[in-house]
């Protein structure tokens, strides 16, 4: 014959239940336990578990949701000012003439801005969050990088533009342009 016990409801002590058995008696409190409705009740108290473990994960993943955005539009944002800092001190670079002395300052100034802005800038946006460095997965399982698409075109641009404008004063060092 098989044995298992059930808590009582009304004193939390183990009463036995036999099998095919309904009803029982608490040996300890004396009352009388229906084992059926001790069965509804786990069953019911399991239900509303699994209901409020549901909605802390929804509360959580949407907040979890709404910081990566805050997170990916800040560091999208450092790009893009960055990328507009060196354009226009690629510009100004460019702009000059030989005696022109002051084009050349403020490009120069402009391009060290931005690409200080990106060094600088990058490592302390991801302090802020230090949920998201680099490896880490976000709501959908993908991968979370640093510098996302727009970060990386912008680092190769700086690459680019820094090295054409090192190079080209080199070069005119060099010849006396
Ligand atoms: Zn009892």
């Amino acid at each position: 014959m098989n044995i298992i016990k059930i808590d009582c409801p009304h004193c939390g002590a183990a009463v036995e239940r036999k099998q095919n058995e309904y009803f029982g008696t608490c040996p300890y409190c004396g009352s009388e336990v229906c084992f059926d409705d001790i069965k509804a009740e786990a069953e019911v108290e399991g239900l509303r578990q699994k209901v409020s473990d549901l909605d802390w994960k929804l509360t959580t993943d949407k907040q979890y949701k709404k910081q990566l955005s805050t997170w990916k539009k800040g560091r999208d944002r450092l790009y893009i000012i960055s990328c507009l800092f060196s354009t226009v001190g690629f510009i100004f670079v460019m702009i000059s003439k030989e005696e022109d002395d002051a084009s050349v300052t403020i490009g120069m100034g402009l391009l060290i801005l931005a690409v200080l802005f990106v060094l600088i800038g990058a490592p302390l946006h991801c302090l802020k969050y230090p949920a998201f460095f680099e490896g880490n997965e976000d709501f959908s399982g993908n991968k979370i990088s640093r510098f996302g698409l727009l970060g990386k075109v912008v680092g190769i641009g700086l690459l680019l533009l820094c090295g054409t404008v090192v190079c080209s004063a080199i070069v005119c060092a060099i010849f006396n342009l």
